[in-house]
């Protein structure tokens, strides 16, 4: 299993890396460092790296508050997203067991990680921190202390090499300055913390839905963690061999914590594969094009039993006599992209007032089983088998394919 959602974080991080950078900037003030420095060590002296990193430990003075300020968005942002991504991967995971509830599938089903953002959910979070989050807001300024002291140590060792090579005191403080001001560095932080934001909020979630066992999923190129992937699952309350119970286990570690839900038909699910099926979300104007779409659709040609006509519309692909099908044949449907133009349905009518609830629920399911239809792929005809009303209400919307479980027979 992939998890879904590593570029969404390292997005995100990029945009926070920025304001990490200004916070720096305002915690600590290069020129100063420099002077203070030249007062006890002047020009043409020396001083060992070591030396000159406890100087900078014991007299630098660092405002700690916008750095402390600089982590509140970022943890809520990456809170909201390890929230988004876990219902997502959980909600994927036991929609092959068990029948999820419509608003997990909901929440699962329309997510397009390239262009996801916690909007409004991240000042929402932060107005009732739940547990997750709050424990990230309480461990601010001690996660501040470390960051600040690893900064601390680097303009120590530049301070002494300065001083070895004899860098001339006013050229001093604008190597100071890119130490604190170093991009590299403060995307490695936004990135190790979004990614301790991300999994807590996992961690949480996975807890609450009674989740017993968690996996590490190793990021790619973070071969540190490999020992913690295998020895996965543990328990949801116990340590990884590094000592974590989520990641990050170090800077810059971007793995991540995934349910283990003991199922057979798990094994194969690369949930990287779907949010690229689902690309499509539509507007609110589109709801109502669509509408107005479903009103001028003819009516069927033939009475059906006792319905009034006018509350029934002629399905927009060809029709075919209802089909039979194997009952287990869930379990070989993979999902799959198709053309709306291929389709073949095997209903000859459907409900208006059906279409319009899904129309107005933007082509999800509004029951509560499934979140795509079923197609059934026989020779060269696509049938529809569930779904109608969610394909039409997709094609309304102006969508030209749609997520659905293939079966090929
Ligand atoms: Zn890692």
């Amino acid at each position: 299993m992939r998890w879904p959602a590593h570029g969404t974080a390292t997005r995100l991080a990029a945009k926070h890396a920025t304001k990490i950078r200004k916070a720096f900037k305002s915690a600590l003030d290069g020129e100063e460092i420099a002077a203070s420095f030249a007062q006890t060590h002047p020009a043409g002296g020396s001083v060992s790296p070591s030396l000159a990193r406890d100087w900078a430990q014991i007299h630098i003075n660092a405002a700690k508050k916008p750095l402390i300020e600089a982590l509140t968005p970022l943890y809520a942002d990456g809170y909201v997203l390890g929230e988004t991504a876990a219902t997502y991967v959980y909600a994927h995971l036991i929609g092959f067991k068990k029948s999820p509830t419509a608003q997990e599938m909901a929440r699962a089903s329309v997510v397009d990680w390239q262009t996801w953002t916690p909007g409004n959910k991240a000042a929402a979070a932060l107005l009732k921190p739940k547990n997750g989050l709050q424990s990230l807001l309480d461990s601010r300024a001690l996660t501040i202390d470390g960051i600040l002291s690893t900064k601390l140590d680097r303009i120590g060792t530049i301070l002494s090499q300065a001083l070895e090579v004899g860098v001339a005191p006013s050229q001093v403080s604008i190597l100071v300055d890119q130490v604190i001001n170093d991009p590299e560095r403060a995307m490695v932080i936004a990135q190790t913390e979004m990614s301790r934001a991300v999994s807590v909020a996992s961690r949480e979630l996975y807890q609450d839905s009674n989740v017993e066992q968690v996996e590490w999923l190793v990021a790619e190129g973070c071969a540190d963690c490999q020992e913690n992937a295998d020895a996965s699952p543990i328990g949801i309350d116990e340590e990884f061999p590094s000592g974590d119970t989520e990641p990050p286990a170090h800077p810059n570690c971007m793995c991540s914590l995934a349910p283990y839900i003991v199922s057979d038909n798990t094994d194969n699910i690369d949930l990287s594969v779907q949010p690229d099926l689902i690309k499509f979300v539509p507007s609110k104007l589109e709801v109502k094009r669509a509408l107005s779409r479903l009103k001028i659709l003819p009516n069927p040609p033939d009475n059906v039993e006792d319905i009034d006509i006018d509350k029934l519309v002629e399905v927009p692909w060809q029709s075919i006599d209802p089909i039979t099908v194997d009952p287990n044949i869930w379990d070989r449907a993979e999902l799959a992209l198709v053309n709306f133009p291929d389709l073949t349905a095997s209903d000859s009518w459907l409900r208006r007032k059906k279409l319009k609830a899904h129309i107005e629920a933007m082509g999800q399911a509004v029951t509560s089983y499934r979140a795509f239809g079923l197609v059934v792929q026989r020779g060269e005809q696509q049938i529809i088998i569930d779904g109608h009303h969610r394909l039409t209400a997709m094609w309304l919307l102006g969508m030209q394919q749609a997520p659905v479980w293939l079966v090929k027979e």
